[in-house]
């Protein structure tokens, strides 16, 4: 299985801001959208970053709320680390485990085609796990 699988459940919609949205903004798009994580671009659309709830939080803790009014590029991870469409799913499981994140956009010749997340690879888990218990009880079955 791989992060196409995944894709075809899902979709290609991946909600993103621009580099100057308000921190403020970012946190309405979170909760309107029920995210962890939104995509920041360049005003070429262009992938400048990613913002996850953690960032926000860290940043009004270590700030205090007024933080909110600055733009979303201050405290975004610029460093994205991204997969496509053919990476398995295990390998993006062990790259979110190791790097203790849980959001990987899908990037195809520098274009968005989508992102996923842990639930989402927890998701696909179970399913192929479901997939795999059903064989072996028909295998066992019909002897
Ligand atoms: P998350 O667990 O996805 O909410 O993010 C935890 C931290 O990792 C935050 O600082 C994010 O900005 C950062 N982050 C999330 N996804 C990625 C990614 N794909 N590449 C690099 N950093 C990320």
């Amino acid at each position: 299985m791989n992060v196409n699988t995944i894709l075809n459940v899902k979709g290609g919609d991946v909600v993103t801001v621009s580099t100057s949205t308000p921190i403020l903004e970012v946190t309405k798009t979170l909760a309107k959208f029920g995210i962890g994580s939104i995509v920041v671009t360049k005003e070429d659309g262009t992938l400048a970053g990613i913002v996850s709830e953690r960032d926000v939080v860290r940043a009004i803790a270590h700030m205090g709320v007024d933080v909110t009014n600055e733009p979303v590029s201050e405290i975004m991870t610029e460093n994205i680390v991204t997969c496509d469409r053919n990476d398995s799913v295990d390998k993006i499981m062990g790259i979110m485990t190791s790097k203790r994140f849980r959001h990987m956009p899908v990037v195809e010749e520098g274009k968005l085609k989508g992102i996923v997340s842990i639930g989402d690879v927890v998701q696909q888990r179970i399913a192929e796990a479901e997939l795999e218990a059903n064989a072996m009880r028909s295998y066992i079955a019909t002897g």
